[in-house]
This record gives structure tokens, C-alpha cells and sequence, in this order.
């Protein structure tokens, strides 16, 4: 399964250009040149993709759950034989190392078709009992013709996180990945067509966000949002879908914490807490940004951070020696650079990195930053409160639990929170008090997809995971009969 040049829609069982004609340029970002152009989609394409879900889904939504699990297995099997192809387009797009495609984001791709294709098997609804009156049971229905929009850091992972469990319990789904990472959902629907799964179950539509993507939010047979990407692109997406009634989940933003304690297991916590800040070039929405570390191993935790940053190596995301590719796009790299020239306006010390890496061709034209430790900076900061979703964290002393939860909880995001301490019972006080969806002690991003995953305060709207997703994308029907 090689890469194409020219992607395309994928529309009815078919791959089919854009109703336009035009394309847009798909840059690798680790060398900075286009290499390869996505169909420039907008209304029409949407369209024709929610027709061709629509003629699917009486047929898709009766099937048997065993024939959807045979196919969403069959999909899962086929990432698994092109795993390494799908890794290095998956690099190739958006600047990670291959290495790391190869070990989380395409992995995790087909373990969504499994999990979900068994998943369904098992879903079942409540009964409720009236005694000696009647007896209420629970119907739980797909939805109909539903959209899943994923963005760019954690490409096929994201996307296929949406559409597996949407597929699973018989909905067709409208799909768009972010544009500037399309090619492994391209590759997506060739294995869909070599599974066979029926035209029009799933369509995938490239293009930008606010064209392509804002009409599938804004088509009124589309009856539920499955959205994942900013904050600010989920206000709007909410703004258009609330009042036409649409079922909408929403994972957006974080500014996650960082809270070590010093009774924790140095080394253990100092590994954990390098993958977390920089883990994707801290493009993932769970990295831990933000750190406290209580005040007596301070010093020498800054140091330690500080000593291992520098050593990570920053390169050719081809090799298996390179720790962090280059970031996804020139634009990206700047907004990231611009808040590293804040971060020194506002008062804080940049102890490394924040520089861009001089590389050899062919790379020389590639987005590559040094990864960056920040110190000295309040926690009322717009470094400290707006999400930069780069290679960059701060660090900051405290003193006592009370402060570390007051500095944890105080910014308008709450997805994810990492405690490392060896006393149980404080764990359990953090975790109760911490303003998250999601609590980590002494580990990060340990994921169990039976899990609820999803974001408290403007980190999100609703779960997804598990039971939570299979819920979301059905509708609950309770019928009730009366005892003759
Ligand atoms: P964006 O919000 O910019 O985009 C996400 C997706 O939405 C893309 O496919 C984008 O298309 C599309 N889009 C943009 N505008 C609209 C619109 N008006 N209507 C419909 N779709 C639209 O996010 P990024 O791609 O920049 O991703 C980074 C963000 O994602 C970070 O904030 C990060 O925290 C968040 N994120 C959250 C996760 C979570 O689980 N909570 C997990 C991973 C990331 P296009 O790319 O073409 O603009």
C-alpha cells in the first residue's frame, strides 16, 4: 500500500476528486517542501458523501453485529500487514518519527477497529422493573449519518478512535481528517475498500477545516458531532450544532499539570516526566505542560530536567536514534516560537532550547525546535494559562498540597493530571480535588480503552472510550409494558 501523490475523496465505496477540481498542497515537515496535494472539498463534496451515508445506513444499521465485526477486524488486519507503510506516511505528514508511529499511533489505529468490533459484541441496555406493573426496557439505536473531525497530532490514532465505535453501532459516518495530515486516512479508505466494507458506510471528505469540516457540521442530516481539535474550533463548532438539536462530544484543549511531590520515585517520576513534556514534540493534548514540584528537590529536579532535555536528539524522523521529529507545520512552529519570546516578556528564564536546529539536507528547510524548559513565571501568565501544544514546559516550585492543587485547578482547562508521590492516601486527596477528566499517579498516558476519556471545564464536552462512546453514539429508546 504505497502513498499517492493525488489523494482522494473517498465517497460512496469509491476514491473520487474533489466536485471542484481542486487540490491543496500537502507539505512534509520535515523537509518543508509539498510533497503530495488533497482534494480541496467544500459543500457539494459533503453532500454526496451524507447522500451516500444516507442510501447506507438502513442496511448498515440491521446488520448483525457479528458481520460488523468481521469487517471492522478485517480493516484492523489490514493496517497490521501495512503497518510500516502506514508508519512512515504517518511521518511523512506530520513530521514524527517513524519510531513513533510505529510504536503508538498506528498500533493504537487498529487496536481501535478490535476494540471496538468486540465491543459491540458485549454492549447490552438495562431493563427496569415495576413490580406487579410493568416492565421498561431500554432500546439503544444508532444515530443515523454522523460527522467525526479529527486534527493533526495524533493523525489515524484520533480519527479511527471516532469512526470505529461510530461504525460499530451502526451509524454511516461523514469523516474529515485535519488537512494537514490526510494521508494516512487516504490509505484508510483503500483498506476499507480491500475489506469490503458497503459503499457509503464511511466517507471520508479532505479539505479545510472551516469549509469542508463547517459543512458537515452545519448539514442538518448529520445528527451527531464527533469533534476533536481546539478549544476555540470546538465554541464554534458548538455555536453551529447546539440549536439544530445535534448530539455533539467535544474533546479540545489542555494545559495539563505536572504535580511532584518529593517523596516520589526520583528516577521513575524523572522518565515519566521527560515523555510527558515532550512526548510528540508536546503535541499531544494530555502532555503534562505545566510543573510543580514541591520545593525540597527542586533545585535538583530543574537540573535533572534541564540535563535531559539537551540530550534528547532532535532529527531525521527516519532514524531510530531521533527522539523528536520536526513539528507539523512552518505556521505551528512560530505560533510555538512566539510564545517562548512571551514567556521571556512576562518575566520567565528560558533554561534551554526554544531554538530552531540546524539541519543537514535534506532537512534544512524542515520545522525543527530545540525542546524548551521555562522557569520563573506566575501562574496567572498567558504562558502559564494558553495551551501551546509544543516542546515547551515551565516549572514551579511549591509548599504544601493546598498551593500544588491551587496551581493545578487554575487555569479554564481540566483534561489531564499527573501526580508522582509514594503516599497513597494523598494520592486519592489529589485525585479527588484535581479540576480533570483524567487522573494520572506515578505514570502518564497508561490507557485502557475501556476508560471514560475526556476533559472537565473548557477541555470538553462529554466522554469517549468504552461503554461512554457506544452510548454517545446511540440513542436510548425506553420501552414500557404493562402487565395485562
Ligand atoms: P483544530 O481545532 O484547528 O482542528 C481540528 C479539526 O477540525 C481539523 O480537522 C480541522 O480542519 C477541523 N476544523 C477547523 N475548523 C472547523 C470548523 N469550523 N468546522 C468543522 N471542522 C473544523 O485543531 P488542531 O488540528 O490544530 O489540533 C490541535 C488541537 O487539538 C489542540 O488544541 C489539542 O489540545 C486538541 N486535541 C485534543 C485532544 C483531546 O482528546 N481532548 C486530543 C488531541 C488534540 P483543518 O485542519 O483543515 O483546519
Amino acid at each position: 500500500m504505497s502513498p499517492d501523490k493525488y489523494l482522494k475523496n473517498y465517497i460512496n465505496g469509491a476514491l473520487v476528486p474533489a466536485e471542484s477540481g481542486n487540490y491543496l498542497d500537502n507539505v512534509n515537515p520535515a523537509i518543508g517542501q509539498v510533497y503530495s496535494h488533497i482534494p480541496d472539498s467544500d459543500e457539494e463534496d459533503v453532500k454526496k458523501a451524507i447522500a451516500a451515508a444516507q442510501k447506507a445506513y438502513p442496511e448498515w444499521s440491521t446488520t448483525e453485529p457479528r458481520v460488523r465485526f468481521r469487517l471492522l477486524m478485517r480493516i484492523a488486519d489490514i493496517i497490521e500487514q501495512n503497518m510500516q507503510a502506514f508508519a512512515e506516511a504517518e511521518s511523512a505528514d506530520s513530521g514524527k518519527p517513524v519510531s513513533m508511529a510505529m510504536s503508538v499511533d498506528i498500533p493504537r489505529a487498529q487496536s481501535n477497529f478490535r476494540f471496538f468490533a468486540t465491543s459491540i459484541l458485549h454492549f447490552g441496555a438495562e431493563s427496569h422493573h415495576m413490580a406487579g406493573e410493568a416492565i421498561n426496557y431500554t432500546l439503544r439505536q444508532p444515530i443515523g449519518v454522523v460527522g467525526c473531525i479529527s486534527p493533526w497530532n495524533l493523525p489515524l490514532y484520533l480519527f479511527t478512535w471516532k469512526i470505529a465505535p461510530a461504525l460499530a453501532t451502526g451509524n454511516c459516518v461523514v469523516g474529515k481528517p485535519s488537512e494537514l495530515t490526510p494521508m494516512t486516512a487516504y490509505m484508510l479508505s483503500k483498506a476499507c475498500i480491500e475489506a469490503g466494507l458497503p459503499a457509503g458506510v464511511l466517507n471520508i471528505v479532505h479539505g479545510l477545516g472551516h469549509k469542508a469540516g463547517q459543512a458537515i457540521v452545519e448539514a442538518p442530516e448529520v445528527k451527531a458531532i464527533s469533534f476533536t481539535g481546539g478549544t476555540s474550533t470546538g465554541k464554534k463548532i458548538a455555536a453551529t450544532a447546539a440549536p439544530e438539536f445535534k448530539k455533539l462530544s467535544l474533546e479540545l484543549g489542555g494545559k495539563n499539570p505536572n504535580i511532584i511531590f518529593a517523596d516520589c520515585d526520583f528516577d521513575e517520576m524523572m522518565v515519566g516526566t521527560l515523555r510527558s513534556s515532550f512526548s510528540n514534540n508536546g503535541q499531544i493534548c494530555l502532555c503534562g505542560s505545566r510543573i510543580y514540584v514541591e520545593r525540597p528537590i527542586y533545585d535538583r529536579f530543574r537540573d535533572e530536567l534541564v540535563k535531559r532535555t539537551q540530550f534528547l536528539k532532535v532529527g531525521d524522523p527516519s532514524s531510530s536514534v531521533t527522539d523528536l521529529g520536526a513539528l507539523v507545520s512552518k505556521g505551528h512552529m512560530e505560533k510555538v516560537q512566539s510564545y517562548l519570546s512571551l514567556a521571556e516578556v512576562e518575566g520567565g528564564t528560558i533554561l534551554c532550547g526554544g531554538t530552531p536546529v540546524e539541519m543537514p539536507a535534506p532537512f534544512e528547510e524542515g520545522y525543527f525546535l530545540r525542546p524548551a524548559v521555562v522557569e520563573g513565571l506566575p501562574i496567572d501568565c498567558r504562558t502559564n494559562q494558553e495551551e501551546i501544544f509544543g516542546p515547551v514546559v515551565t516549572i514551579a516550585p511549591f509548599d504544601t498540597e493546598e498551593e500544588a492543587l491551587a496551581m493545578a485547578n487554575g487555569t479554564q482547562f481540566g483534561l489531564s493530571a499527573t501526580v508522582w508521590t509514594k503516599d497513597i492516601s494523598r494520592a486519592n486527596r489529589m485525585a479527588e480535588k484535581l479540576q480533570s477528566g483524567i487522573v494520572w499517579v506515578n505514570c502518564w498516558m497508561v490507557r485502557d480503552l475501556r476508560t471514560p476519556f475526556g476533559g472537565v471545564k473548557n477541555s470538553g464536552v462529554g466522554r469517549e472510550g468504552g461503554q461512554e462512546v457506544l452510548r454517545f453514539f446511540t440513542e436510548p429508546k425506553n420501552v414500557c409494558i404493562k402487565y395485562g
